[in-house]
């Protein structure tokens, strides 16, 4: 048909993306990070202000940051991985205008929590949800909370397009407005130019080929949490592993599974023996968590982040794995620390 920007199946997709996570609005962009820099101006974030995020987290949240001209100011993680809401309460200054929790592995933060310090300091939030979508806090999904929140297309995400893609989540009118007009040139509708822009839209084609991917993403969520289960149910004993919240541990979340990341003993040794025996593993961000990459700049210590950094590692998890896949994974790692 030609239709190759801003048409129909754009259209769709952003209505059916809005209909399934519950938002307002949906708007198709060209990737998480350029979602998360448009959120941020949106606000109106800029130059001077302050914005805590939390340090496990890809460098593209803090660039986001950076790039709208604002200051990120690195926490650290809890124990489940996701930012310590402590943490980030004990980094607020005079001059702090938001938070951004990153919804790490497909699971969200409690939000209760990081709503009450946004309450008590009149700060913003804003999600970077690139890797939770579908995940929810007490039944409410990822990206909805705050004033905006950016979901990753990523072809490595739980919902992964044939190549770059994202949108951002809001239900604010005037946000909706701002970052409509910002991820196309400052157009509106008819074309004229009201403001400053730029360009970053989801390609038409891209919209079409989530489209079709988003009506069957209950069954991708659904087998991840399955395997999650059963790495949960084949690990649980080994006592050198701290295996993440499995799928019905608490009623107040619901994790979607993005990752399966683990903390173990001698990480690094039972990385090498399961690559021996045919097993890829991941180490999430190269290894680093955002303020240990020193050309950045970052002048903070975080011990507890950089000790789960030396211990942090990602099983398989993705739907082409079947149960005799994990139950190998799970067996290697077994013989590995000497059990049965
Ligand atoms: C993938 C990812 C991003 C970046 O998403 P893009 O769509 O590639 O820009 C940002 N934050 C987190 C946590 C991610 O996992």
């Amino acid at each position: 048909r030609g239709a190759f920007i801003a048409q129909r199946d754009l259209r769709d997709f952003e209505q059916h993306l809005a209909a399934f996570t519950g938002a307002r609005y949906a708007l198709g962009v060209s990737n998480a990070t350029d979602g998360l820099h448009i959120a941020l101006r949106a606000a109106g974030i800029g130059p001077g202000d302050e914005v805590i995020f939390c340090s496990h987290t890809m460098v593209a949240t803090a660039a986001a940051i950076h790039f709208a001209g604002a200051t990120p100011v690195p926490v650290e993680c809890g124990p489940d991985h996701l930012m310590d809401p402590a943490a980030a309460a004990a980094a607020v200054t005079p001059r702090t205008r938001a938070i951004m929790p990153t919804q790490l592995n497909g699971r969200t933060c409690d939000m209760d929590a990081l709503q009450a310090i946004a309450d008590k300091y009149g700060l913003l939030i804003i999600e970077d949800a690139a890797q939770a979508l579908g995940s929810r806090f007490k039944g409410r999904q990822a990206g909805t909370f705050g004033i905006a929140g950016a979901i990753s297309f990523y072809p490595a995400k739980t919902l992964g397009c044939l190549g770059d893609g994202g949108a951002v989540l809001t239900n604010d009118e005037d946000m909706r407005r701002k970052m409509f007009l910002l991820r196309d040139h400052g157009r509106d509708e008819s074309g004229e130019v009201v403001m400053w822009g730029l360009n970053t839209r989801l390609d038409n084609l891209q919209a079409a080929i989530l489209d079709y991917k988003l009506a069957r993403y209950d069954q991708e969520i659904a087998r991840r949490r399955e395997i999650a289960s059963l790495y949960q149910k084949l690990l649980q004993d080994v006592g050198e592993l701290v295996l993440p919240p499995a799928p019905d541990s608490d009623p107040d979340h619901f994790d979607i599974y993005q990752n399966y990341e683990i903390e173990a003993e001698r990480r690094d040794d039972l990385r090498a023996y399961l690559n021996e025996h045919g097993i890829g593993t991941l180490i999430q961000w190269g290894g680093k968590a955002v303020h240990q990459f020193e050309k950045l700049g970052f002048k903070v210590s975080l011990p507890y982040t950089e000790r789960m950094f030396t211990r942090c590692l990602m099983l398989p998890m993705n739907r082409s794995l079947s149960n005799e896949d994990v139950e190998y994974v799970c067996q290697t790692i077994r013989q590995f620390y000497g059990y049965r």
